[in-house]
């Protein structure tokens, strides 16, 4: 299938049955000044101490019910290890530091998950654990104080998608307004995109850059990372930072040449002290360093290329 130059919103109606996954194509070849850029960045070391700040690890029977969910909705998961075996591939791949993130979709799990991921980040100093709660679920407040009190978690990670809430309901708000209390980060998927009926809510009515405008009001200490540049809302979220200084933006599949372009390099690069290199690595469909090989051809500014492959992440995440 050849490449289709639409933006995600005409491909992925949220009536849609399944997500329209594209095929993983090659890279095109990059441009002279592209391939020295590059080239001049591996010479320098940049491409091998860099921070992911978008990591997935879970225990293996979630990965495993992870991998059915993609199989049977989204994308095929090209990498199927364990939590071990991501984190030593992201280390071989010149990750020196990953901001690793788990999800709870039900009550009653965020306990669990919390403990196994305070427990990897112990044992490996290179990860910077971010824990999660249900919105809405019974003592979450309590949960969030305990990821972080007690499991030594960095910060909360909420998907609206995933876990049917939108960023400004009241039970999401709670959440976000104990980290911004805790003075911890808070991580949530609040882009509409990539959506699926399959995850049993329309992420277009429940996600949207005016909500989470008005979260950001409401909380305005609040550290706040939403990734994927918030796709399909690209521009929108990159003029959000000039409202908001607390405002962060993940490059998670959203700078790969994976879906069709639609973002603007640019205005990108314009906010560049606002954007954290992540991969969403291992749920992807492609090898790990495509991304940092898309960014490391098309960010033209070095200082601007620091920033965004680790200087922003190391200073939201105190590292
Ligand atoms: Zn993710």
């Amino acid at each position: 299938m050849a490449r289709m130059h639409t933006n995600l919103s005409q491909l992925q109606p949220c009536c849609a049955d399944h997500m329209h996954v594209p095929p993983v194509h090659p890279l095109a070849a990059p441009t002279p000044e592209e391939a020295a850029r590059e080239a001049r960045r591996i010479e320098q070391g940049a491409l091998s101490a860099m921070i992911d700040a978008h990591v997935h690890l879970f225990p293996q029977p979630l990965f495993a019910a992870l991998h059915r969910w993609f199989d049977a909705h989204a994308w095929n998961i090209a990498f199927r290890g364990s939590s071990e075996e991501t984190i030593a591939h992201l280390h071989q791949n010149g990750v020196a530091r990953m901001v690793a993130l788990v999800f709870a979709h039900k009550e009653g799990a965020s306990r669990t998950l919390n403990r196994y991921l305070g427990q990897l980040a112990t044992a490996e100093p290179s990860i910077i654990g971010v824990g999660t709660v249900l919105p809405g679920e019974p003592d979450a407040r309590g949960i969030v104080k305990e990821a972080i009190a007690v499991h030594g978690l960095r910060g909360i990670k909420l998907h609206c998608h995933v876990q049917r809430v939108a960023i400004d309901d009241p039970r999401t708000v709670e959440v976000l307004a104990a980290c911004q209390e805790l003075g911890v980060p808070a991580v949530v998927h609040a882009g509409r995109e990539p959506s699926s009926a399959a995850y049993g809510v329309d992420c277009h009515a429940i996600c949207n850059v005016k909500r989470t405008r008005r979260v950001l009001q409401q909380l305005p200490n609040l550290r706040l990372v939403v990734p994927h540049i918030g796709a399909d809302e690209y521009g929108d979220y990159l003029r959000l930072c000039d409202e908001f200084p607390h405002l962060y933006l993940d490059t998670a599949m959203a700078c790969a040449d994976y879906f069709p372009d639609a973002l603007d390099w640019t205005q990108l690069e314009q906010h560049a002290d606002r954007v954290l290199y992540g991969t969403d690595f291992p749920i992807v469909p492609y090898e790990m360093g495509r991304e940092r090989t898309v960014l490391a051809r098309r960010i033209v500014d070095d200082v601007k290329f620091a920033q965004i492959a680790g200087g922003n992440a190391a200073r939201l995440w105190g590292v």
